[in-house]
């Protein structure tokens, strides 16, 4: 399985890609296993999420700070799904992927909130 390490270099809204995110929270580096965006046909791979801040816009802070989870997945694939295309036969597997990295990121979350 090949490793690949996520660059988070353009500061937009970790979850759900809004251009406005609001706060960052600090958070530890973490490997999760899943799909990469420009790779959605090909096998999972090992994902590095480096140690840095990922950064929320309003609406996705406010689902992290009332631990609305579900709906934090389901706005990140929704918004996903109109930056890129996504067979449907995908769904359900890119649905898991998102939840598997919000857990390494609940994981590895470190104390404290950024304000923008
Ligand atoms: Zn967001």
């Amino acid at each position: 399985m090949k490793i690949i390490r996520i660059v988070n270099d353009s500061k937009v809204c970790t979850f759900c890609y809004d251009p406005h995110p609001v706060v960052g929270y600090p958070c530890g580096e973490f490997v999760c296993v899943g799909l990469t965006e420009k790779k959605w046909w090909r096998r999972p791979e090992r994902l590095i999420y480096p140690e840095g801040v990922w950064f929320a816009c309003a609406v996705c802070s406010e689902m992290i700070a009332t631990d609305r989870w579900d709906d934090l997945a389901r706005r990140g694939f929704l918004e996903l799904s109109r930056r890129v295309e996504i067979h449907p036969g995908l769904r359900t597997g890119i649905v898991e992927n998102v939840k598997r990295k919000h857990i390494g990121f609940r994981e590895h979350r470190r104390s404290g909130v950024i304000q923008y």
